[in-house]
C-alpha cells in the first residue's frame, strides 16, 4: 500500500525530531560519555526501552540456570577489588557525599548479600482435579529510579534482584551520579556478555535528567517502576498510573531507656550515626535518651568520637551552615563530622566521627533528614514519653527506627506503634540491612508501598498454571 503524504510526512518529522534529539543529547553530555549503545548507554529514553524490551523478550528463552549465572557474573565483578576501590572512589568524588572505606562495605554488601534466584519459591496444590502452581514471574521492562546516596549499591542491588526474577532494566540514576552509573552499567553488560547473556538486559539513558526520568515513567513498554530516592520521586511514581514500588525517605530515631547497656548503646549510636557520614536512609538521625541516663549516655558517645556542641550561638551558626530553612542544604549532606565542624570554626580532633548536641524536640535538626553525621539529643521524662516523641519524629514515614533496652515491655511498645519498616533493637541502625544483623541486603527498602526490603520476589507477577485432572500421585 501506498503511504499519503500526511503520513510520510508525519514520519519524516518523527525521524528528524529522533535525530535532533539524539543530537542534543551527545552534545549536553559535551561529547563527553565514552560509552554507547554497546555498553547499554542510550542516547534516548525511548532507544533505551527499545533495546531493553527486546533484551527481555531474549532473556524469556533462558533457564533458571542461566539466570544465576548471569547474576553471578555480576557479583563477581561488582567485588573485584578494583571495582569496589573505584566505585567507592568515584561516587564521593562525584557526588561529593560520603566516605570509601563504608561504601566499599556497602557495594561488597550489595553484591554478596542480595537475594538470587533462590528467592522466587513455587506454591502448589494438588488434588482429585489436578495439579495447580503459583510461579513467579517477570514484570517485563522495569523503570528503576536511583539516588546520589547510594548510587552503585542500589543499581547492583536492584540489577540482582530483578533480573533474578527475568526482568530486564532501564536505569534513570541521579544526574549528580551520571558519569560513574554509565561506567557501572558498562562493566555490568560487560559482565553479562561475558556468562552469554542476551545484550542489552541493563540500560541507561546518557544523560539522565528529571524530564528523561518522567519519559521513562510515562513509556508505554515500562512495566514497573521502582523508585529510591525522596518524597517528590515516590509521589511522582505513585501518581504514575503504573503499578510502583517506592523507597522513601526517613527520619531515623533511636530511644534509649534507663535499662540499656550505656556503653554499648552509645558506640552503636555512634557507629550507625557515622556510616558513610550518615548517608543511609536507615542511619540514626535523632535520639530521645530517658532524662536519668542522658548525661551518661553523652559521656559515653563522646568517648566513642562524638564532638558535643553546647553553646547555644554555635548550634546556631551549625544550623545557618548546614541547613537552609527546614532543609539540608545538598553541599553539606554526606559531609564528614571533622568537614562540618571546620565549616563553623573548630578544628576537631582526629578521630571525630559525629556531632551531638542537646536540643529541645521541636529543632530543625531533629525534625528534619539531615543526612550528615550531625545528632541532636533530646531528654524524655520516662520511657513511655521516649517512644511518643521518636514516633512522632519519625513523621509517619515507616522506614526504621532503633531502640536500645532490656525492657521487653518497652521493646515490644515501641515496635508495634512505630509501625517502622525496620526495627533495629540493641544494635547499630546497619544491622537493619544485614550489615552485622541477620538477614538480606536491601538498598530499596519500600515503606510507602509496603515491600519492606526488596528483594527478587519483590520484583515479580504471581501467576498461576492449572493442569486439570492429571499429575495428583497420591
Ligand atoms: P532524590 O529524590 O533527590 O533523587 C532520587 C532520584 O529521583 C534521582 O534519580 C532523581 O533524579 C529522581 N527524582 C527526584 N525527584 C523527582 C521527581 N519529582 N520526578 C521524577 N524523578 C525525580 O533523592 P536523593 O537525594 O538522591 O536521595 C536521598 C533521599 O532518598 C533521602 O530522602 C533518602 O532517605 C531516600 N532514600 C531512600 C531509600 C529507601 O530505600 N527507602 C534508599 C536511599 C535513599
Amino acid at each position: 500500500m501506498t503511504q499519503s503524504a500526511p503520513e510520510s510526512i508525519g514520519r519524516l518529522v518523527a525521524a528528524i525530531v529522533g535525530e535532533v534529539n539524539r543530537r542534543m543529547a551527545d552534545a549536553a553530555s559535551g561529547g563527553e560519555c565514552e560509552y554507547g549503545p554497546d555498553d547499554g548507554i542510550f542516547p534516548t529514553v525511548d532507544d533505551a526501552v527499545a533495546a531493553t524490551q527486546k533484551a527481555w523478550r531474549r532473556y524469556l528463552g533462558c533457564s533458571m540456570n542461566d539466570r544465576a549465572r548471569f547474576i553471578a557474573a555480576i557479583r563477581a565483578t561488582a567485588c573485584e577489588p578494583a571495582n569496589l576501590e573505584h566505585m567507592a572512589v568515584e561516587a564521593v568524588a562525584e557526588t561529593g557525599m560520603g566516605n570509601v572505606p563504608d561504601k566499599i562495605i556497602k557495594n561488597r554488601m550489595a553484591a554478596e548479600r542480595t537475594p538470587g534466584i533462590e528467592d522466587l519459591p513455587t506454591d502448589a496444590w494438588s488434588g482429585d482435579d489436578g495439579l495447580t502452581t503459583i510461579e513467579l514471574s517477570p514484570f517485563g521492562v522495569i523503570g528503576a529510579i536511583t539516588p546520589t546516596t547510594n548510587p552503585t549499591e542500589t543499581i547492583i542491588n536492584n540489577a540482582i534482584g530483578m533480573l533474578a526474577a527475568g526482568n530486564a532494566i532501564v536505569f534513570s540514576p541521579h544526574p549528580r551520579a551520571t558519569k560513574l552509573s554509565r561506567w557501572l552499567i558498562a562493566q555490568l553488560n560487560g559482565a553479562l556478555r561475558g556468562a552469554g547473556a542476551p545484550e542489552h538486559l541493563l540500560t541507561m539513558v546518557a544523560e539522565p535528567s528529571l524530564e528523561n526520568t518522567q519519559a521513562l515513567m510515562a513509556h508505554r513498554d515500562v512495566r514497573l517502576l521502582v523508585a529510591t530516592g525522596g518524597p517528590g520521586l515516590v509521589k511522582a511514581v505513585m501518581s504514575s498510573g503504573k503499578k510502583a514500588i517506592g523507597a522513601g525517605a526517613g527520619n531515623p530515631p533511636v530511644v534509649v531507656d534507663e535499662t540499656a547497656d550505656l556503653k554499648k548503646a552509645a558506640k552503636d549510636i555512634i557507629d550507625g550515626a557515622s556510616f558513610d557520614n550518615n548517608l543511609p536512609c536507615t542511619a540514626e538521625k535523632e535520639v530521645i535518651a530517658v532524662d536519668s541516663i542522658a548525661d551518661l549516655l553523652r559521656f559515653y558517645m563522646m568517648t566513642f568520637g562524638a564532638h558535643e556542641i553546647r553553646d547555644e550561638a554555635v548550634l546556631a551558626q551549625l544550623q545557618a551552615l548546614v541547613m537552609d530553612g527546614r532543609h539540608p542544604r545538598t553541599e553539606w549532606i554526606g559531609k564528614s563530622a571533622t568537614d562540618i565542624l571546620a565549616g563553623v570554626g573548630i578544628t576537631a580532633p582526629p578521630g571525630t566521627r559525629a556531632i551531638i548536641a542537646e536540643t529541645p524536640f521541636e529543632h530543625p535538626f531533629v525534625q528534619s533528614e539531615l543526612m550528615m553525621p550531625i545528632l541532636p539529643i533530646v531528654r524524655a521524662a520516662n520511657v513511655t514519653e521516649a517512644i511518643d516523641l521518636a514516633i512522632e519524629a519519625e513523621h509517619g514515614l515507616r522506614h526504621t527506627a532503633i531502640m536500645h533496652s532490656t525492657n521487653v515491655n518497652a521493646l515490644t511498645r515501641m515496635g508495634k506503634l512505630i509501625q517502622t519498616t525496620i526495627f533495629v533493637k540493641n544494635g547499630p541502625s546497619f544491622a537493619g540491612i544485614g550489615i552485622g544483623g541477620e538477614g538480606h541486603t536491601a538498598f530499596t527498602i519500600a515503606g510507602p508501598t509496603g515491600e519492606g526490603l526488596t528483594s527478587a520476589r519483590t520484583f515479580a507477577r504471581r501467576r498461576r498454571c492449572v493442569l486439570v485432572g492429571g499429575l495428583n500421585v497420591r
